[in-house]
């Protein structure tokens, strides 16, 4: 592995720690949520909304565990810090700030704006 990655696995371990760790609190509050029983209509009101603010938030907990589990293998296999769509270098400020992130600015940009597939959330 390339000497300047090692500082990013350390981070990206973290992050994953970090992340399965919300991602179980996330269940449970779920669980909670569902077991509750409410006769009350503005209480369910209230409940599912609740329950859709804990689903997205564990969606969105875990697409970027994806992510984070994804940079620690390209890391493994050498390929870390390669855009996964154009295989250019993705800069390094980019990857300070995101080191879990698959793509360059400019790939990045296109999956956002539908241009290109995600290749990572569509696997
Ligand atoms: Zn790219």
């Amino acid at each position: 592995m390339p000497s300047q990655f090692r500082r990013y696995e350390e981070r990206l371990r973290h992050q994953q720690q970090q992340l399965e760790r919300s991602l179980l609190t996330a269940v449970e509050q779920g669980r909670q949520t569902v077991a509750e029983d409410t006769p009350d209509v503005a209480d369910q009101a209230v409940l599912s909304y609740q329950k859709e603010m804990i689903f997205s938030q564990g969606t969105e907990g875990h697409n970027q565990l994806s992510l984070v589990r994804l940079a620690l293998e390209r890391l493994g296999e050498g390929s870390f810090g390669e855009c996964l769509h154009c295989g250019q270098a993705i800069g390094e400020k980019r990857l300070e700030a995101l080191p879990w992130t698959p793509y360059c600015i400019e790939c990045q940009e296109k999956v956002e704006s539908g241009e290109i597939d995600d290749m990572v959330r569509a696997a």
